[in-house]
């Protein structure tokens, strides 16, 4: 099987590599062995966290972070990665919306966490001012997502100091089949169910009468994000004319729909460009000449080589096994690439949980083309993107994704380049 172009991995890094690629009439073929970080992530997109604008923030940044990616990138590359993914995901009918300085974004548990796009379905906290009343509701029985527990969180933040919070439980005597098991009663199940019924009249009328039953008036809702595996927009708005509110999301614990509808219109995207997604493929090892890698080959044998010009490495870290931990050290299981690590493993992660963690900034080591090195000289036809890569650490710089879109794009980028 013969290709332009072959992205192992198909997270947000391997998509945003694809669609670049695949726009350009690149014949591009993603594999990926499994789900993606997105599946367990909110759907937002981080930049660089803090509370101003992260665009400002970012060259500073760059200045004094010289081995990061978003260095190899460059200030303007990478704000016009973020601009190129809002164009595909809008072309998908998914809105991801900015300000002019990072927004919070609610969690489950009714934290604030900056960010910086988020879909405009999303319960966020920007720049207008929050209603006098809210309303946080969950369906009756459904584990994970707890308005009380949110409501109690958000309650001790500033800006919902003159915010009432009421919370409740919406009833559907649909919902009953899944008391049986809970581990059925997930957010996708959910979503599942209302894509076969239309339960869009029952769940305005209940909202309608937790409204009534509270006795205060209240026109703004947050409900966990668990209504359609598809798009929600029309979803939402069916409702919000049907009750009269706004009504807004709020990620659940994973299973996270908001994440996985990114992917979703991220794939459909790709393969609307004419891309070609495998689904289930584990690349297990690649044939190479010199410094030049040749063709990949998965769990179904040597014998079937998928061949191209150019490889993009996007299997993410730990959490999707793009890099092992093993008792001697971190390796990349492909190619053997060049790991950034630590010998001493006792340094590899601080004492407590909320401390820094060393290992977080494990990965990838690339040249400054982001391709691949081993043995300390770059491969001329592999390149890597996203959580797979060292020298940043996402959750202390608030840039998970954002360095994902931006190397997968930048990667793209190059292989065009070399054409
Ligand atoms: C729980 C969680 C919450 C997060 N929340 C946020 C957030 O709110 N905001 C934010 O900006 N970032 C967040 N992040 C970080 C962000 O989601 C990741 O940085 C980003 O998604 C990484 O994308 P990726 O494409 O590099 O890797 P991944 O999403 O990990 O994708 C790797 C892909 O490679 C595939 N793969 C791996 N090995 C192979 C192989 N041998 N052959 C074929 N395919 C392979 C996997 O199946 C997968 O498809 C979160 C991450 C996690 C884990």
């Amino acid at each position: 099987m013969r290709f332009d172009s072959i992205i192992i991995g198909g997270g947000v890094a391997g998509l945003c590599a694809g669609l670049r690629l695949a726009e350009a009439g690149r014949k591009t073929l993603i594999m990926a062995s499994g789900q993606s970080a997105l599946h367990f992530s909110s759907g937002s997109v981080d930049l660089l966290g803090g509370e101003g604008d992260p665009r400002e923030a970012l060259q500073d940044f760059i200045d004094s972070h010289p081995d990061h990616p978003y260095a190899k990138v460059g200030h303007d590359n990478v704000l016009k990665s973020l601009l190129d993914l809002q164009t595909h995901c809008a072309a998908q009918g998914l809105t991801l919306v900015s300000g002019e300085r990072n927004h919070h974004r609610l969690t489950p548990i009714g934290t604030l966490k900056s960010t910086w796009l988020s879909p405009d379905t999303c319960a966020v906290v920007g720049d207008t001012a929050l209603p006098d009343t809210l309303l946080l509701a969950t369906l009756e029985g459904f584990r994970d997502f707890h308005p009380a527990l949110a409501a109690a969180n958000l309650a001790r933040q500033s800006a919902f100091r003159s915010c009432k919070i009421l919370t409740g439980e919406l009833r559907l005597p649909q919902l009953a089949a899944f008391s049986r098991n809970p581990h059925e009663f997930r957010s996708a199940d959910i979503a599942r169910l209302c894509d076969r019924h239309d339960l869009i009249k029952e769940l305005a009328s209940e909202i309608s009468r937790l409204i009534i039953d509270s006795g205060t008036p209240c026109s703004h809702v947050i409900l966990p994000a668990c209504l359609t595996l598809g798009l929600v927009g029309p979803r939402l708005a069916e409702l919000e004319k049907r009750t009269g509110c706004t009504i807004r999301e709020v990620a659940t614990m994973p299973p996270s729909l908001i994440g996985m509808r990114l992917q979703e219109s991220l794939k459909q995207r790709f393969l609307a460009l004419g891309g070609t997604f495998l689904t289930s493929e584990r690349v297990q090892g690649a044939h190479c000449e010199g410094d030049r890698v040749v063709g990949l080959f998965s769990q179904n044998g040597e014998d079937i080589l998928f061949e191209a010009d150019h490889f993009v490495l996007a299997t993410g870290s730990f959490f999707s096994r793009g890099l092992e931990s093993r008792l001697r050290g971190i390796r990349e299981p492909i190619f053997g690439a060049d790991v950034l690590s630590d010998p001493e493993r006792d340094a590899w992660a601080g004492r407590r949980l909320f401390d820094h963690h060393p290992f977080m900034g494990f990965g990838v080591k690339t040249d400054e083309q982001l391709r691949v090195l081993r043995g300390g000289t770059a491969f001329s036809n592999l390149y890597a993107a996203g959580s797979v890569l060292a020298h940043y650490d996402p959750i202390r710089e608030g840039s998970g994704s954002g360095v994902a879109v931006a190397t997968g794009w930048q990667a793209a980028g190059h292989i065009l380049g070399a054409l």
